[in-house]
């Protein structure tokens, strides 16, 4: 399972809440929001659903995360705080590390 890859193919960015379209070159990856209001960018793959990019500390246990191999959107069991980095414990998967600055894939939900 990879959760935090950074790049998938024919990626499409936009802001909902500003109804904006933005190109890559457009677009704040040091934080995944958009310049304009501080939302997060929306991120088109092609797949069913939109994904967000979420830093561990900006994730819920009610947050769904995207695993690049299976293709597939995953529910989460919970997520554990250690000394350097997060547990993302994802169902029917064994806990998977992601360092605090690491972005994590994750089924758009209005961010
Ligand atoms: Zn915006």
């Amino acid at each position: 399972m990879k959760i935090t890859s950074k790049y998938f193919e024919n990626e499409k960015y936009s802001c909902r809440n500003c109804k904006s379209d933005y190109l890559e070159s457009q677009v704040n990856t040091d934080n995944w929001r958009c310049d304009g209001c501080g939302k997060k960018v929306s991120i088109d793959i092609g797949a069913r659903n939109k994904l967000v990019r979420l830093l561990p500390s900006e994730m819920t246990e009610y947050d769904s995360v995207y695993d690049q191999y299976s293709k597939k959107f995953h529910d989460l069991k919970g997520i554990n705080i250690l000394k350097r980095n997060y547990l993302i414990n994802v169902e029917e998967y064994r806990g998977i590390p992601v360092n605090k600055g690491e972005f994590v894939n994750c089924m758009w939900n209005d961010q």
